[in-house]
């Protein structure tokens, strides 16, 4: 299939899309399921479910070390996943990726091993309002530790970061620079490429936290030049418990290890242990097997509807919604960047978002409320939290139609 007839598929068969969802073909609270809590996490097509049921039946042994049958075959699937991994966000090689746990987990590995081993009193790192707690609690932790200062950009109202301080920002104090590539909260994309170009000016790294980004823009890492990009397998219609971090070799062979353990060294003895190449010294114990191995068909499955034709479908649903919600009275979206991921963040006059959140629930609407995990973000708009609507690929117009009824008749029944 070339690409435009991927993108019709997508446009003009959702239906078929839809159906590789089993998840979605029930009612909640008796009423057909709309699942708008993507950003959490999103759902999982059959292929990957029949993917981890298939291993289980057929290949699982542990990996790597084992000289029968099941052990090779688990191992060629795991670094198989692997490979898939490197070619999705376009890593030249694929010692250069580490399975985690997730995004939170590549980040505190970066903290805890480049952090510790480089970063020297004084020394500083840049971080964006809008960060997930993923992307603070780790380097706060290292300042805390290292005698370090975390500096923080600051944000405009619409839910950019304020790009003309970050010269200024910057100084050869500056070591790591630590950016969301997409806003779970505001859906803020960041342009990473620029912004890595000035931390390399001043000889900082750069790190991006993918975990929004991954299932919906283009990734490239060798485009965007970053240093590290760390995102979730469960947030791109993979498995959970499976996390993807690239580095690039020269540093990712300059830092300790991670945790010590098995399947990370080379010889280990009283006296001396020694370390495996990348990316088995940042694996140690026994991984995630069948959820890296699985995570390979979620990829597969992102591939063949094509990003272009995702990021168009997404498009579409968010300016739908963006326009077709604002048109209720009271209503207010905390965040509007030109440049978007498919995030509805919004406060509804008088309303508690909790209230709201229980309120779809009953209507078969699965929405998130709450800080997203971005308390900072939170309190610089001066709320406490947020309804969020996030799209996925299998979200529909229909449905966005059935979340601004609904809301009017909540707001219609509570302002009555
Ligand atoms: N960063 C962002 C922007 C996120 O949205 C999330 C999860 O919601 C994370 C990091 C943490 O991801 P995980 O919980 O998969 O480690």
């Amino acid at each position: 299939m070339n690409t435009i007839d991927q993108e019709s598929a997508v446009l003009n068969d959702l239906a078929k899309i839809r159906s590789a969802f089993p998840i979605l073909h029930q009612q909640v609270n008796g009423k057909p399921l709309i699942y708008f809590d993507n950003a959490a996490s999103n759902q999982k097509p059959i292929s990957v479910i029949q993917a981890l049921e298939h291993y289980y039946k057929h290949d699982h042994s542990n990996i790597h070390r084992g000289l029968h049958t099941l052990a090779e075959r688990a191992t060629v699937a795991y670094e198989e996943s692997r490979k898939a991994a490197a070619s999705f966000i376009n890593a030249t090689e694929s010692d250069e990726i580490i399975f985690t746990k997730g995004t939170t987990e590549g980040i505190n590995l970066i903290a805890s091993t480049f952090g510790r081993k480089f970063l020297v009193p004084g020394d500083e790192i840049l971080i964006t309002t809008m960060e997930h707690h993923s992307n603070i609690v780790p380097w706060q932790m290292l300042c805390e530790e290292k005698g370090l200062e975390l500096k923080v950009l600051p944000l405009l109202d619409n839910g950019e970061a304020n790009w003309s301080q970050l010269n200024s920002m910057l100084s050869d104090r500056t070591k790591i620079v630590s950016i969301v590539h997409a806003s779970n909260s505001l859906g803020t994309i960041n342009p990473i490429k620029e912004i890595g170009e000035k931390a390399h000016k001043v000889g900082a790294i750069m790190v991006v936290d993918g975990a929004q980004a991954a299932a919906h823009l283009d990734i490239d890492v060798q485009h965007l030049n970053c240093d590290f990009y760390a995102f979730s397998s469960h947030k791109m219609y993979g498995p959970t418990g499976v996390g993807i971090l690239y580095g690039k070799r020269k540093w990712l062979e300059a830092m300790p290890p991670y945790q010590g353990g098995g399947e990370m060294i080379k010889e280990v003895s009283f006296d001396q242990t020694t370390y495996s190449d990348i990316p088995h010294k940042f694996e140690a114990g026994t991984p995630n097997i069948a959820d890296v191995v699985a995570f390979k068909t979620a990829i597969e499955f992102i591939d063949r509807i094509g990003k272009k034709a995702i990021i168009k479908h997404e498009n579409l649903l968010l300016d739908y919604a963006s326009k077709a919600l604002t048109r209720i009275d009271g209503f207010r979206i905390i965040g509007t960047a030109p440049e978007k991921v498919g995030v509805i963040s919004f406060v509804l006059e008088g309303i508690h978002h909790f209230d709201l959140g229980i309120m779809l629930d009953a209507k078969g609407i699965a929405v998130r409320t709450g800080h997203h995990c971005t308390q900072p973000l939170m309190e610089c708009y001066g709320i406490e939290g947020t309804v969020r609507v996030s799209f996925a690929i299998y979200n529909t117009i229909e449905e966005i139609d059935i979340l601004v009824k609904s809301l009017e008749s909540i707001v219609n029944r509570l302002r009555s």
